[in-house]
This record gives structure tokens, sequence and C-alpha cells, in this order.
């Protein structure tokens, strides 16, 4: 399975527009961060989870000419608001498939009214086919996907654990319940906004507490702020095997 990071930026990315902040300005690649997503490939099967206001440049920029379907954590407009971008996979496919919670695909359905109302489509519209998925584990072609209840301030979003990986984005706190999923983990990906407290996400002490606890082999942080800092001198601070995810950075997983 090969895993990679298309974006590992907060809401508004790294560089900010208009921003004058060093780390906005930096030239070291690493610091440039599209909204958060990943690609998951393994055997002919192609997903992302979540599809933001980057997707197209991501799709783009790592070369996907296909793709089996979208997850989605929440429906927050970082990790949602490309879904029109998803044309070129819907003329290939008729339809894309989705994945999520009710309420995130009735939201959905609602910022984009035209393409969920098949009544007097216009044909360039792009089309999916809805999924939705309740606190249960469901299988993707041949691989299956345990969702992963988390708080992000008030809203109950999903993360996803496959094989021995989990990606959790815009966590603030993990029920008892949800944290007993999270055992034996090869790899946790998991968001990391700054070092101030934030109401809705994790900050870093916040997250290496949690990783402290939780004891994945590898960690990868991103949804990064360019509060937290350079990636170069943010990655000297971090404990062992705990790394700043970046752009375009791919894991192979056995
Ligand atoms: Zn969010
Ligand atoms: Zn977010």
């Amino acid at each position: 399975m090969k895993i990679t990071f298309l974006g590992t930026g907060t809401s508004q990315g790294i560089p900010v527009i208009g921003s004058n902040h060093p780390v906005c300005l930096s030239k070291d690649k690493r610091d440039k961060r599209l909204r958060v997503s990943i690609l998951i490939e393994w055997d002919d099967s192609v997903y992302v989870i979540d599809c933001g206001p980057d997707f197209r440049y991501q799709m783009l920029r790592a070369n996907v000419t296909k793709i089996n379907g979208v997850l989605f954590t929440h429906e927050h407009a970082d990790h949602v608001a490309g879904l029109d971008d998803l044309r070129p996979f819907s003329f290939q496919l008729g339809s894309v498939p989705i994945y999520a919670q009710k309420r995130v695909i009735e939201d959905l359905s609602y910022r984009f009214e035209y393409v969920f109302n098949d009544e007097n489509k216009y044909p360039g519209a792009p089309s999916v086919q809805q999924n939705i998925i309740e606190n249960n584990e469901f299988k993707l072609q041949n691989l299956s996907f345990l969702p992963i209840e988390v708080n992000h301030g008030s809203l109950k979003i999903f993360g996803y654990r496959f094989n021995n990986v989990a990606y959790l984005t815009d966590v603030k706190t993990i029920n008892v319940e949800e944290k007993e999923k999270l055992k034996n983990l090869d790899i946790l990906i998991i968001n990391a906004i700054r070092y101030k407290p934030h109401y809705s996400h994790l900050n870093l002490a916040e997250a290496l507490t949690l990783i402290e606890e939780l004891q994945p082999r590898k960690t990868y942080l991103t949804h990064i702020s360019h509060y937290l800092g350079f990636h170069a001198e943010v990655e000297k601070i971090l404990p062992r095997n705990v790394f700043l995810a970046f752009d375009e950075l791919v894991l192979e997983i056995d």
C-alpha cells in the first residue's frame, strides 16, 4: 500500500494569502502546505480522503489519472470545497462513489445541490454515488475501513483505520471507546495545528500527549498552521518516531 500526502496545511493553507509571516515566506518546499488530504493506493484501487479546495491541483501534481472514490471526514470547506473538480473522474466513471456520514452527505447535497439533484441536470455537472456510512467497519474493494468517531469541537466527525494505519484529522478529543480502536497502530496520522490551544483542534502538546497514550510505532502530524513554525525547526523538537508530514511525502506500507 502507498499513502501520498496531497496536502498537510490547515484551512487557509500555507502560505496564507497576503501574509508576511516568515513561515509563509519560507523557501523550503516542505513549508508550502495545501489543504489536508491523502491518497491511498493498493492493488488497483485508488481512493482519496477529503476533497478540499486544492483538489484539482493535488490530482495534477500527484499525477492521479483515476480514482475509485472519495471518503469524507466531515463537511468543513477545507475538506469538501473541491467537489466540483470530481468532474473528470465523473466523466470516466459515470458517477464517483463518495462515502460519508448522513449529516455530511446532507450538508454536501445542500452546498452542491446541482451535483446531487438529478432533475434537469446540466450536462457538464459531476455526478456522485452516495454511500452513507455509520460507525461500523465497511469494505472498499478488498480492504476494510473502520471509522473512528472523534470530537472536532462539538462536531462528531470520522477518521479511518485501514490495515494498521489510522488517518485522523481535525481532532480535539477522542472518547475512550473510540481510542480502543487505535491500539497497535504501525502508523498514526493526526492533526497538530500550532502551539497555542484551539477550541476544535489539538495543539502540538495535546497531540503529543495523545500519541504517548496510543503508542503507535510511527506518527505523522498534519493539518498544520504557519504558527507551528518552520518544518526543519519543528522536526528537531519532536520525540523519536514522530514526524511532521509534508506535501508529496509518500509512505510505502507492506
Ligand atoms: Zn474541520
Ligand atoms: Zn480542517
